[in-house]
């Protein structure tokens, strides 16, 4: 029997090869917590939270129910309120198994769900914005549009809602697959945005955080388990057409071969980031929507624009 190196009483349930440590249950859960802590303090929250609301974007997988989850046990510590958003993108036989699973979560901890419908409020879901992708009438994948769109009208709830802050799951293997999708694609500028919390902008802008960032995929995984969350084991249909599916597996492969290399990009990641100084792009209002944006028309605007265009040419070449 291993013992947890923490304790040294009772026996380890997980081991963390790359922070060389075997964790019981209670020492593991306590840890999560204190990651979850560390994050909130990097970002530079733990003083700020006090009477705020803090929006958290759930999709009723374990890592946005696990931000869930210890958010809810640190809020009255820190003392800020808490709510939920869900996007429900309408991807047939994964949504409303995932959905049925937060609600009950959101019920559990007596926090409210509010529920977004992604056709109601752009006339499209993913489904179809799949099978226009198929049939070679846009180019953007599946989950180029969910990414956007949802991050979009999380940003609109949560600023009619009156949130302060924003919450998102994004664990330790997001931030680096991000790192290193933003490197194959020689973007510096997304490389030297991405970080525990968005920097500050305008007053209308709400900054969005990462609880999780600390905290590896495998980890989240096990919280979830030794915490008795459940949800359906299903997959979202698309997201083996992603880029980011690629280069999950490939840095998954190097952590099997390398131990700590998940750490060591992590840390790489941060270096580059302190180095680097990016001039911040002006924020305007999108002419389209009114929401904040770098751009003239921002980047949902123009997805719409594009979705409702091939979906326009798609019925005139039915007549
Ligand atoms: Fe959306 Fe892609 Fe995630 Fe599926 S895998 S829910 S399409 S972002
Ligand atoms: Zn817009």
């Amino acid at each position: 029997m291993v013992l947890c190196t923490s304790c040294g009483k009772r026996k380890a349930v997980i081991v963390v090869k790359s922070r060389g440590e075997a964790l019981c249950k209670e020492c593991f859960l306590r840890k999560f917590k204190d990651l979850v802590i560390k994050a909130l303090t990097d970002a530079r929250l733990t003083g700020g939270l006090g009477s705020k609301l803090v929006a958290v974007a759930t999709s009723g997988g374990k890592d946005s129910s696990n931000a869930l989850y210890v958010l809810n046990e640190l809020k009255q510590t820190y003392g800020f309120d808490l709510i939920a958003i869900m996007v429900n993108e309408g991807i047939k036989g994964y949504r409303e198994l995932k959905a049925k699973a937060l609600r009950k979560l959101c019920k559990k901890l007596n926090v409210e769900l509010i529920e977004v419908n992604l056709r109601k409020e752009v006339g499209v879901d993913i489904d179809e914005v799949a099978s226009l992708y198929e049939r070679g009438l846009i180019p953007f994948k599946p989950c180029t549009v969910c990414g956007v769109l949802r991050r979009y009208l999380v940003s609109l709830y949560a600023k009619e809602l009156g949130a302060n802050y924003v919450a998102t799951g994004h664990n330790l293997d997001d931030e680096i697959q991000t790192f290193v999708m933003n490197l194959i694609r020689g973007d510096l500028r997304a490389i030297a945005r991405e970080g525990i919390i968005t920097s500050p902008g305008p007053e209308d802008v709400i900054p969005r955080f990462k609880p999780l960032y600390y905290i590896t995929e495998r980890e989240s995984m096990a919280y979830f388990i030794l915490r008795g969350l459940m949800t359906p084991h299903v997959e979202c249909p698309y997201a083996k057409l992603s880029m980011r599916y690629k280069i999950r597996s490939l840095i998954n492969y190097a952590e099997y071969r390398y131990p700590g290399s998940k750490y060591r990009l992590l840390k790489l990641k941060e270096e580059i980031k302190a180095k680097v100084e990016m001039p911040r792009t002006a924020l305007r209002k999108c002419t389209i929507c009114g929401m904040p944006s770098s751009r003239h028309i921002c980047r949902a605007c123009e997805m719409k624009e594009e979705i409702s265009k091939a979906l326009r040419e798609l019925k005139l070449s039915k007549f």
